[in-house]
């Protein structure tokens, strides 16, 4: 990234936050949701689900096995069935059991807390070794939980990052993570605000297939409200 470019892209991401902490409001990182195991499998199955969904799939899972070693140890076709709600169970069944059953070995507990005491780097490297566990996923375990600077980029927080020129055109999710990272600051309550609000405008102003331009509180740095509303007028 070129460094005139770089200091921009900073300039316009911090706007954009402003704004988005006016429109959306300001969160505390602390305490976190939920603790930490409970997190990393309810995020497995949040993928291409609604909340809603992912819950139900999690209490039916939790309610019927009570703990994380039944659920390791699980029939994967009733795990399967149990977790449906959720999309894609037969794929996430056996991520679940997989990663339970990592930890449990490695651990000899379900309890991932040791992350707390890693250095951000390593704590990715290790949850990203996990089956079914991508960037998404550990960014926000790390964050969210252990209060680490990383930022997860979901759907909305990828779409918004594209369109508003955060980062260039057809940039993936993954690199988008790594990108973000350079233009925001190093500092996890911002990092979670940006995150929590920026998700919140996709799902509500930002939407796939219908933005809300004309209304949308950030259009004057938005590089496709410019080429769409401004480019011919
Ligand atoms: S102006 Fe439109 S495309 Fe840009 S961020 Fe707002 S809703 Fe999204």
């Amino acid at each position: 990234m070129m460094v005139e470019n770089k200091a921009a892209l900073q300039q316009k991401a911090m706007e954009m936050y402003a704004i988005f902490l006016k429109t959306y409001g300001e969160r505390s990182l602390k305490p976190p949701r939920r603790d930490a195991m409970t997190e990393l499998i309810m995020t497995i199955l949040s993928h291409r689900t609604t909340n809603a969904n992912e819950k139900l799939a999690f209490t039916r899972m939790w309610e019927h096995y009570g703990s994380w070693e039944a659920i390791r140890d699980a029939d994967m076709a009733e795990l399967t069935a149990l977790i449906a709600p959720s999309n894609y169970p037969e794929v996430k069944a056996p991520y679940i059991k997989g990663t339970l059953a990592q930890i449990i070995h490695e651990r000899g507990q379900a309890n991932i807390d040791f992350l707390e005491n890693l250095p951000v780097d390593e704590g990715l490297r290790w949850l990203l070794s996990l089956p079914g566990v991508g960037i998404k996923t550990a960014s926000l375990v790390l964050l969210f939980n252990f209060s680490k600077p990383i930022m997860p980029v979901d759907t909305h927080v990828h779409r918004v990052s594209l369109r508003t020129g955060l980062v260039p055109p057809r940039t993936s999710a993954n690199k988008a993570h790594d990108l973000l990272l350079e233009i925001l600051p190093n500092e996890p309550h911002i990092l979670f605000n940006f995150h929590v609000t920026c998700l919140r405008h996709g799902q509500k102003i930002c939407t796939w297939n219908a933005p809300k331009c004309p209304q949308c509180p950030i259009n004057h740095l938005c590089d496709y409200y410019h080429e769409v509303f401004t480019a011919n007028s």
